[in-house]
């Protein structure tokens, strides 16, 4: 398959880079090393279709000197439309790698792919207060709080953590890593920083999140290195599977933004639907992006953020 290339920009290409028109192409695919500069996987000349793309987009000033241009995936440059490459490459390349496993990924395997794969953390718990020791070299020390839930009493803390720390809590919260889901709190996160934090917790010198595994992949794919986790000082596993499972639970821990309280019962619906199609089998009026999720990763693309994340700036 060609590149796709119209008429009037090849002719604006060949004349921003002294070349003959004919010579675009071919010039583009040796300057290209043959990857997509999008989802950084090889390019196939032969069988893939293949577009050009600005590195910096026409309407923010960028040229079409072979500096700024770029070949692509169509199906991933269409997707990414006039968003920023450094906002969505991330993203495209955790979905290459995504796909290239069967489009079904665990957290832990998502860890596998970020390089961050989980460590022992060491703690020393005083009466009020706990050290840790992460696996960066820091030894942050953070104070104990402590919240009823049912008849029981539990005790807690807010502490800053890097994703390496985190080992998947994979009785409790077993499901796969949701594309769509995922892609719907990176977006948001650019906008809404303060989300609820994820909760996990400690058992000897492992931490085990079992709860907001997709906000914290999504905090790891925009570039964000240390979060802040709740973390359950002794919260057996019988007992997280209870607080995990229960809607109401959810719900109850208010202030969820609107965003939050949609994604979780979203969540729930899509557990639900899965149930139900596992029991009665699939059918297409049912698949998950014409019921609850717009199939917004094939045909839409995101939606352009970054003018408005400039106007929250202001
Ligand atoms: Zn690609």
């Amino acid at each position: 398959m060609p590149i796709i290339l119209s008429k009037s920009l090849k002719n604006q290409i060949a004349s921003a880079n002294g070349l003959k028109p004919e010579q675009v192409e071919d010039e583009l695919w040796s300057q290209s090393s043959q990857k997509c500069f999008l989802c950084d996987g090889q390019l196939n000349r032969a069988s893939d279709t293949i577009e050009v793309d600005h590195h910096i987009p026409q309407s923010e000033g960028g040229g079409h000197e072979f500096s700024n241009i770029r070949l692509a995936h169509s199906l991933y440059n269409k997707w990414k439309r006039n968003n920023n490459t450094n906002d969505v490459a991330p993203f495209l390349r955790f979905r290459r790698f995504y796909e290239e496993n069967g489009s079904h990924i665990t957290f832990s395997k998502a860890q596998e792919f970020l390089n961050s794969l989980p460590k022992d953390v060491y703690t020393t718990i005083s009466k009020d207060s706990v050290t840790f020791e992460l696996p960066n070299g820091t030894k942050p020390k953070v104070p104990i709080f402590s919240e009823s839930v049912g008849s029981a009493r539990l005790n807690y803390c807010f502490v800053e953590l890097t994703l390496d720390c985190l080992w998947n809590d994979s009785e409790v919260q077993p499901r796969d890593v949701k594309l769509n889901h995922l892609h719907a709190i990176s977006m948001d996160l650019f906008l809404n920083p303060l989300h609820e934090q994820p909760a996990c917790r400690l058992e000897g010198k492992k931490l085990y999140l079992f709860d907001g595994q997709h906000k914290t992949l999504a905090k790891a794919l925009n570039g964000v290195t240390h979060a802040t986790f709740k973390v359950y000082l002794d919260l057996s596993r019988a007992a997280a599977t209870v607080l995990v499972n229960s809607v109401q639970a959810k719900i109850k821990k208010l202030p969820l933004t609107p965003f939050e309280l949609a994604a979780k019962l979203t969540d729930e619906l899509l557990d639900y639907l899965e149930l139900y199609q596992d029991k009665v089998g699939q059918d297409k009026r049912l698949s998950k992006g014409s019921f609850v999720l717009s199939n917004n990763l094939t045909e839409n693309g995101p939606r352009r953020l970054s003018k408005r994340r400039e106007s929250t700036l202001l």
